[in-house]
């Protein structure tokens, strides 16, 4: 047996960040587990987009905090070789007449309330921006110069390799089997696939495995695991990394697309996914339906695509809560035990600031914005976080 002074369960980017945060804010012995290895969970299968556009408003904030961090990782992280492998290339977004429309008004009008820029654009300065887009159906658009995309897998990695320089103890290969608890319900440890590990302060950070959590502690892990289909299409235009990130309002799926350099397209629908019976990050199929759905919207949208190829294409999955926001905090139910689980395919983009606040939770320290929010018991309540899009990341 040994004694920490935290542990943390999962070494996603979540896991990873909220790890070096504990080692930053002097947390003493800290010992992060995972069953496989550091981002191999539904980290390395993001599509990496930041921007600070949301119809929560609280999130808003928490991804205005962490782009800051994504702004200047290296100095963030006091080490000149990190990179987040950030590409600031904003971010665009366009409803046409419709259902999308009053949402998006009230985003964008949300985010220059917080402080955010935002510009209002009409069609030609859109196209100025994303040439090989058609803008002749938009109402409204919106773009972010303070957004683009980064490399999740490389900020997770970074984020441990700077924990671990702070002392942060990293052991790949291990299961976390079952939480420790005391006859108050206080959380004490973990029993894993190697022994028990001690220490007064857990913090799980599972992901579509946070179902755990319930079996462990009868608490109820409101979630589903959501399969997500990506696809890369190679394009006879090119995608530049100059051009924006682009949501599509207008498309049935509520697509977003990016460049994935070259000729190439990373681009996926925003809407629900397909329900796993059980959490599983494997590979699933992507069925001929599935690129030709997507394909014909993005022909709709970039005509000169329409004889695109496909490139690439993989699966990802979600970790979906009822509201699509994640739940972020300590567990009354279970004292010493904090929670980060459900981000509902948009954690990546708040990944710095949630892993500080979570770290500061754990510790008993003031948090930088209040976690309430976010707090589990809004199931019970009823104070969703839902999001004026309705059911999609976006959010
Ligand atoms: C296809 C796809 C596209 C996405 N695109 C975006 C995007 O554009 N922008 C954005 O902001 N977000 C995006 N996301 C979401 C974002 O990538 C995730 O929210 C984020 O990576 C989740 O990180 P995590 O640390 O919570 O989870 P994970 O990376 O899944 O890490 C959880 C870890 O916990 C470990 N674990 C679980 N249970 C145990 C146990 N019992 N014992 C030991 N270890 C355990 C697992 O092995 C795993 O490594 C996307 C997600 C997907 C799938």
């Amino acid at each position: 047996m040994e004694r920490y002074d935290a542990i943390v369960i999962g070494a996603g980017v979540i896991g990873c960040s909220v790890a070096y945060h504990l080692a930053r804010f002097g947390a003493g012995r800290v010992l992060v587990l995972d069953r496989t290895q550091i981002g191999n969970g539904t980290t390395s299968q993001s599509s990496g987009i930041l921007r600070t556009h949301y119809s929560v408003i609280e999130n808003v904030e928490l991804a205005r905090r962490s782009w800051g961090i994504f702004k200047d990782f290296a100095g963030y992280l006091e080490d000149e070789d990190a990179s987040a492998g950030l590409v600031n290339c904003g971010y665009l977004i366009a409803a046409p007449e419709g259902p999308k429309l009053a949402a998006l008004r009230s985003a964008l009008e949300g985010q220059q309330a917080q402080g955010i820029e935002v510009q209002l654009i009409d069609r030609d300065a859109a196209r100025d921006r994303l040439p090989i887009a058609r803008f002749d159906d938009a109402a409204l658009i919106g773009y972010e110069p303070e957004a683009g995309f980064a490399d999740a897998y490389l900020v997770a990695t970074s984020f441990a390799r700077a924990a671990r320089r702070l002392g942060v103890k990293i052991r790949e290969g291990v299961e976390v089997q079952t939480l420790l608890r005391d006859e108050a319900g206080r959380a004490f440890g973990v029993e894993t696939s190697v022994g028990r590990f001690e220490a007064p302060r857990i913090i799980s950070t599972q992901n579509i495995w946070a179902g755990d959590i319930e079996r462990w502690t009868g608490v109820p892990t409101p979630l589903k695991a959501e399969r997500h289909t990506v696809l890369a299409l190679e394009g006879p235009e090119a995608y530049t990394f100059q051009m924006p990130v682009f949501k599509d309002l207008g498309s049935p799926g509520m697509l977003y697309c990016r460049s994935y350099g070259g000729k190439q397209m990373l681009v996926s629908e925003g809407t629900a996914g397909e329900v796993l019976a059980t959490p599983d990050n494997e590979q699933g199929e992507v069925s001929m339906d599935a690129i030709v759905e997507v394909g014909s919207q993005v022909a709709e949208r970039f005509p000169s695509y329409e004889t695109a190829g496909l490139a690439s294409s993989w699966t990802g999955v979600y970790d979906v809560t009822p509201d699509w926001n994640p739940v972020l905090g300590a567990l009354p139910d279970v004292p010493g035990l904090t929670v980060g689980y459900g981000f509902s395919g948009h954690g990546f983009k708040l990944s710095p600031g949630v892993g500080r606040l979570l770290a500061q939770a754990a510790l008993g320290l003031a948090t930088d914005v209040s976690l309430q929010p976010y707090a589990h018991e809004r199931f019970r309540t009823g104070s969703l976080l839902t999001g004026k899009y309705g059911v999609g990341a976006v959010s």
